[in-house]
C-alpha cells in the first residue's frame, strides 16, 4: 500500500499524513524533511549560491551524505538534526537545493528503497508523480497562502522561533514559484490525484476525508 500526499509547503501534509499513518497504521516518510537534510549538509560545507552550478562540489557532497530516518528523528552524518533542519535558513536554501537533478535522483532512490516492501504514506512534492505514479490513492492538498502562513508561524512559535509572520509568508511564496516552475518534479497535481483544499477545514475533517477516499479504493 503506497498513498502519497502532495502540495505546497505548509498545506498541512506533514500533520494529516502522520495523523493517516496512525489510523492506518502505515509507515510516514516525509520527503521534504530529506531535502532539508541535502540543504543542511550544503550549508555546513558552506555550498552558497555562488557554487551550486558546481556539480562536482554537489557529487562530493551526496557521495559523503550520511541520511538516517529514524523514528526518533532525522540524522544527518550520526547526529540528530531534527530541530535544525526546520530553522529558517534551511527553508530559505531548500528549494534551491532541491531543484538540483543530481540531488533529486538520489532522493528518489533512497524514497523507493524505503518504500519497499512496506505499507507507506509519503508526503512531498512529486510523489504521485514522479516517485510513485501508481500509488494506491493519491491526494494532493492545497490552502491559500496566507493561511499556510499562519499555521507554520503558529507551530514555529509555539516551538520558541523567534519568526516574522511576513518572511514565513514570503517564504512560502518564494518556494512555491521554485518548487512549481523547477524543471526536474515540479510541483504539481498528478492528473489521477484528489484535490483536498484545506484552507477552511479542520485537521480532523481533512483526515476523515482522506480515510474515506482510503476506504472507498
Ligand atoms: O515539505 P517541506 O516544506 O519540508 O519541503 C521542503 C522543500 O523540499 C520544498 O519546498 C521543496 O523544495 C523540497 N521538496 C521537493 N520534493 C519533495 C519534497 C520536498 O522538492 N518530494
Amino acid at each position: 500500500m503506497i498513498i502519497a500526499i502532495d502540495g505546497p509547503a505548509g498545506s498541512g501534509k506533514s500533520t494529516i499524513s502522520k495523523l493517516v499513518a496512525k489510523d492506518l497504521d502505515l509507515i510516514y516518510l516525509d520527503t521534504g524533511a530529506m531535502y532539508r537534510l541535502v540543504t543542511l549538509k550544503a550549508l555546513k560545507m558552506g555550498i552558497l549560491d555562488e557554487n551550486l552550478e558546481n556539480l562536482d562540489k554537489i557529487n562530493e557532497l551526496l557521495d559523503n551524505l550520511e541520511i538516517d530516518i529514524r523514528e526518533d528523528g532525522f540524522y544527518l552524518d550520526g547526529v540528530d538534526v531534527s530541530e535544525e533542519i526546520r530553522k529558517p535558513i534551511v527553508s530559505e536554501n531548500v528549494s534551491k537545493i532541491a531543484a538540483i537533478k543530481e540531488v533529486r535522483i538520489k532522493m528518489v532512490d533512497l524514497q523507493r528503497a524505503f518504500s519497499k516492501a512496506k505499507n507507506v504514506i509519503l508526503d512531498g512534492r512529486d510523489i504521485g508523480t514522479v516517485v510513485f505514479p501508481n500509488a494506491d490513492l493519491k491526494v494532493f492538498l492545497v490552502a491559500d497562502a496566507r493561511e499556510r502562513a499562519n499555521r507554520r508561524y503558529k507551530e514555529l512559535t509555539e516551538k520558541g522561533e523567534n519568526v516574522s509572520l511576513e518572511e514565513i509568508y514570503q517564504n512560502i511564496l518564494m518556494r512555491d514559484k521554485i518548487d512549481s516552475t523547477r524543471e526536474e518534479a515540479p510541483l504539481k497535481k498528478a492528473e489521477d490525484a484528489v484535490e483536498v483544499d484545506t484552507t477552511s477545514k479542520n485537521i480532523d475533517e481533512v483526515k476523515e476525508k482522506i480515510l474515506n477516499l482510503y476506504k472507498n479504493l
